[in-house]
């Protein structure tokens, strides 16, 4: 689960890391309220309007804008809420942005050139260790740097017996060309954005900038913060965090009816049971020369009810031209499946493309009679190979 800049930024300040300061708003009359709220609070003159959408990048998109007074607050606001934000990281059509973080300015005008840096936190799978990964190249695509400059980017493992050790964050800080007052903060702002993410259970925290300030102070100036789903259990006030807004809205409901389920580009829908086969799904419709439209695990239990649900939400994708079920009857008898196949189509009634079914296990042959003899628009296969080619078919 990714959470909001803002929302970043809060859970980062409650474990002592310095941030940026800002205050959320929704529309350009609650921004003006919260500048207002900044400069008695920081002292601030100028305000950063941000667009609050999960997505990278919003600079270069125009959803970061500087504003030096409340008019132009107010305009910038209104301006970037509701617009529909492009980014190198969007789609063509962009997100919809509901939300500003009017932030303080921190690029003290007329200062010396502010310093941007790079950190991140997260899983080095390779080993099972946490890293921070850091680079005095701030405020440009990490990406970047890493095919252009390589070596300017440094890692530095944890090892989870002892969390970050005094002498690895003084050597962050020494990497990153620091000394004094900015050495100090650096190695504070890095051992508890460290104990953030430990005790938050995140999977991924990338600052950039990570910002020097002239006046010394080490803060983070931007937060992208994913959580790990399967932690959100204990931490139920960061799982409310959660914004639908988003998020693809068939996955949304999907969720909610216990669908593993993953929106995808391509046309052929799959249904199938257990995210293994589903992945092996996949591969065999790409094979055979067509492009799944989703991920879609069912679950063992592929009754009626759940088949009906999943044929919705398969169904709610308008580029789905064709229906793959592959069913292992394991646990499940494969008769039960077909029945379920049978009772949803003709509940459904409404169901226009062709499907192809392949159901393998327990009671595979009486399943096969059941399709067969169904009189539904309904092809039944035997081997993965065979459904794959009946899709390309029934596709051409
Ligand atoms: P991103 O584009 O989505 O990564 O959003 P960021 O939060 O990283 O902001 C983009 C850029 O806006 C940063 O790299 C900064 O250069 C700039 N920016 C952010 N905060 C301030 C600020 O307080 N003052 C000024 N002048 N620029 C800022
Ligand atoms: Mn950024």
């Amino acid at each position: 689960m990714n959470l909001h800049e803002y929302q970043g930024k809060e859970l980062l300040s409650s474990f002592g890391v310095r941030i940026q300061r800002g205050i959320v708003a929704q529309n350009a009359d609650e921004a003006v309220e919260a500048a207002k709220k900044l400069t008695e609070e920081t002292g601030t003159g100028w305000h950063v309007i941000k667009a609050q959408v999960h997505a990278g990048g919003r600079g270069k998109g125009g959803g970061v804008k500087l504003a030096k007074n409340l008019d132009e607050v107010k305009s910038l606001a209104g301006q970037i809420i509701g617009m529909d934000l492009v980014t190198p990281q969007t789609s063509a059509e962009g997100k919809r942005v509901h939300q500003v973080l009017v932030a303080e300015d921190v690029y003290y005008p007329g200062d010396s050139e502010p310093e941007e840096y790079y950190m991140s936190v997260l899983l080095n799978r390779s080993n099972g260790r946490n890293m921070i990964m850091y680079s005095t190249e701030g405020g440009m695509d990490i990406e970047t740097v890493a095919e252009e400059t390589p070596h300017l980017i440094f890692t530095e493992e944890i090892d989870p017996a002892t969390g970050i050790l005094p002498f690895q964050a003084r050597k962050v800080a020494f990497n990153l060309g620091l000394s004094g007052t900015a050495f100090k903060e650096m190695t504070r702002f890095v051992t508890s954005l460290y104990k953030a993410y430990v005790q938050s259970d995140s999977s991924l925290f990338e600052i950039n900038p990570v910002l020097k300030t002239s006046d010394d102070k080490i803060m983070a100036v931007d937060a992208k913060v994913s959580l790990d789903d399967n932690a959100l259990f204990r931490h139920k006030d960061l799982a409310e965090l959660r914004d639908l807004r988003e998020e693809n809205p068939i996955e949304v409901e999907a969720g909610e009816k216990g669908l593993n389920y993953v929106d995808l580009d391509g046309n052929v829908g799959c249904m199938v049971n257990g995210a293994g086969l589903a992945m092996a799904t996949m591969d065999l419709i790409k094979q055979a020369g067509g492009e799944p439209a989703n991920f879609l695990d069912v679950g063992g239990t592929a009754d009626a009810a759940r088949v009906e649900a999943a044929f919705e939400i398969i169904l709610k994708d308008p580029n789905v031209k064709a229906i793959l079920i592959n069913i292992f009857g394991g646990i499940v008898r494969c008769d039960r499946v077909a029945q379920g196949v049978i009772d949803a189509y003709k509940n459904m009634g409404n169901i226009n493309v062709p499907i192809i079914v392949r159901l393998q296990g327990t009671n595979a042959d009486i399943a096969k009679e059941l399709i067969d003899n169904s009189g539904l628009a309904v092809l039944s296969a035997t081997e993965f190979q065979e459904a794959a080619d009946k899709v390309q078919e029934v596709l051409s």
